[in-house]
């Protein structure tokens, strides 16, 4: 994709500091880190984000399943070699959920258990149901999962 900051790291003609790079996958450090060793975990096909990935054909899903073990093992790898204490996984769908670059990314970020950094980022208990909603908003929620399990019959 044309002006796409990611696509241009993944061609090489922006540099950035590389943790891993494989033929479907590339993880390089954030240059505007929340925490030393903030790490992007980032496909090299373009998805604009999580709700647009499509998974219709056996590259497509390659590249999908080795994004996620990335995620899986860059966080796996911050923790288990003691380079931090935890680590957060941060993941923006669209502009309104504070994504800033239309390329599907992940964030692992290390945390080391004396940082200033809220957790959650997000104020638990913020919304409020009313009687009977949360019940009607999770049908709403189970019937568009179905839908999309049953149209990619992948389970
Ligand atoms: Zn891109």
């Amino acid at each position: 994709m044309d002006n796409c900051i990611f696509c241009k790291i993944i061609d090489g003609a922006i540099p950035s500091t590389k943790v891993y790079e494989s033929d479907r996958v590339i993880a390089f450090l954030d240059i505007n880190p929340i925490e030393k060793g903030h790490m992007l975990i980032v496909p090299k096909q373009h998805w604009k984000n999580l709700a647009e990935v499509k998974l219709d054909t056996e590259k497509e899903i390659e590249v999908y399943e080795e994004l996620m073990y990335i995620v899986r093992v860059a966080a796996r790898a911050v923790i288990s070699t003691g380079f931090a204490a935890g680590a957060n996984i941060l993941q923006c769908n669209n502009a309104c959920a504070g994504q800033t670059v239309d390329h599907l990314h992940f964030h692992v970020i290390p945390r080391y258990g004396s940082d200033a950094v809220s957790v959650p980022v997000f104020t638990s208990g913020a919304a409020k149901y009313e009687d009977g909603e949360a019940a009607a908003i999770a049908e709403k929620l189970a019937k568009a999962i179905e839908t999309i399990v049953k149209e990619e019959e992948l389970l």
